[in-house]
């Protein structure tokens, strides 16, 4: 696990990833750093607090925009699986893609909208503070409220450039979407402007790099990959999107599995099922129920030596970690998801009642055009 789940409210999980703890460290490290400088007259201390302050306020700003995202998801009716804080920013994970362009704009729109709404509340109550506060001016108040106007302001314009995955980029694909009809071309065209943004910013960072190591310059480039890599994912499930627009999770699923005893050894699951068989794919029973799955990928990195004394429940992958998707869901969205989690497999569930499972290799005979994708 990559990340740290804080709490799960209305099905709803809330997660730090750990690069954030190493963007926090960063922050504060060089906003104390600054103010030792800019503020001669701050003890050290002081200089730590102002500066851990900011950061946590810098972070709240983050999720307050996640969170806008997910209200607007909730509220037009797309299940919001996680929020997630990393050192790139935040990420909603929405499960399903907006059906309509108007569902898309303002999932666009309520990013920057809420962080340009905070920027404002800061600014005021920063304005209103030296109206009435003789001396405020001077203040570390003063000074981490202005930070804060600072930050969400380049936040929201940094939010909207029209590239997507960014907010921006939601907003242009929901009118290219309303003008000319075609969701897919619509991301096609707003993903690679987003590549285009994240070079413009890569180059930008090199530059910045130039002049020094600063972290602030790495932490650039970072994002800069970041947004490169997600928008040409974008681009990639756009294809997609338009191959498998019509298939249906039950249409590519695989029904017939074996069912392997969860207490068996390696060794025996092996000999038996795994070399006799010509499945890669075993379903595993504890206590007469499915527990999980287990695959060849899944035994092959255990040293071979290990296999007598491994039993299969102790590697395999149990159902409540893989999640699962139901029959009549697109199999667009399913390969959204097990991209995603970095899964290979999903099992299939219909009210509670086990299906099936989906594999990954099954679903590249639906797209033959696209030898760009690989498993
Ligand atoms: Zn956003």
């Amino acid at each position: 696990m990559r990340t740290i789940r804080l709490a799960k409210v209305a099905g709803v999980s809330y997660e730090l990833h750990y690069s954030w703890f190493v963007l926090a460290g960063l922050m504060v490290v060089s906003l104390a750093a600054h103010f030792a400088l800019a503020e001669p007259a701050w003890s050290p201390i002081g200089a730590w607090l102002v500066a851990t302050t900011t950061t946590l306020l810098f972070f709240v700003s983050v999720a307050a925009h996640e969170l806008a995202h997910a209200a607007v998801a909730a509220w037009r009716k797309l299940p919001v699986r996680s929020i997630c804080l990393s050192a790139f920013g935040g990420v909603a994970q929405i499960e399903r893609e907006a059906a309509d362009p108007g569902t898309e704009l303002w999932m666009g729109v309520a990013g920057p909208l809420s962080t340009a709404a905070l920027g404002v509340v800061y600014l005021a109550i920063d304005a209103t503070a030296q109206a009435w506060l003789p001396g405020f001016s001077r203040s570390a108040p003063h000074v981490v409220l202005s930070w804060m106007t600072a930050i969400n302001a380049s936040l929201t314009v940094l939010n909207l450039i029209p590239g997507f995955p960014l907010d921006g980029g939601r907003i242009m694909r929901a009118i290219l979407w309303k003008f000319r009809g075609d969701p897919v071309t619509a991301t096609r065209v707003t993903a690679r402007i987003g590549q285009g943004a994240g070079l413009a910013l890569f180059l930008f960072s090199i530059r910045w790099l130039l002049d020094g190591l600063t972290p602030s310059a790495i932490w650039m480039a970072c994002v800069a990959g970041f947004l490169f890599d997600g928008a040409a994912t974008a681009y990639a499930e756009a294809d997609e999107t338009a191959a498998l627009k019509t298939v249906r999770v039950r249409e590519v699923m695989g029904r017939d599995y074996t069912a392997v005893d969860g207490c068996a050894s390696l060794e025996t699951f092996a000999a038996q099922y795994l070399f006799r068989m010509g499945q890669r794919c075993f379903l595993v029973m504890e206590h007469g129920q499915i527990a999980g799955i287990i695959t060849a990928s899944d035994i092959a990195h255990i040293d071979r030596d290990e296999w007598s004394r491994t039993r299969v429940e102790h590697v395999m992958r149990r159902m409540d970690d893989l999640g699962s998707i139901d029959p009549e869901a697109l199999v667009s969205d399913a390969l959204k998801t097990m991209r995603r989690e970095r899964l290979m497999q999903l099992p299939v569930v219909a009210n509670g009642r086990f299906e099936g499972v989906l594999q990954r290799g099954q679903i590249w005979h639906w797209v033959p055009e696209q030898p760009q994708l690989t498993m």
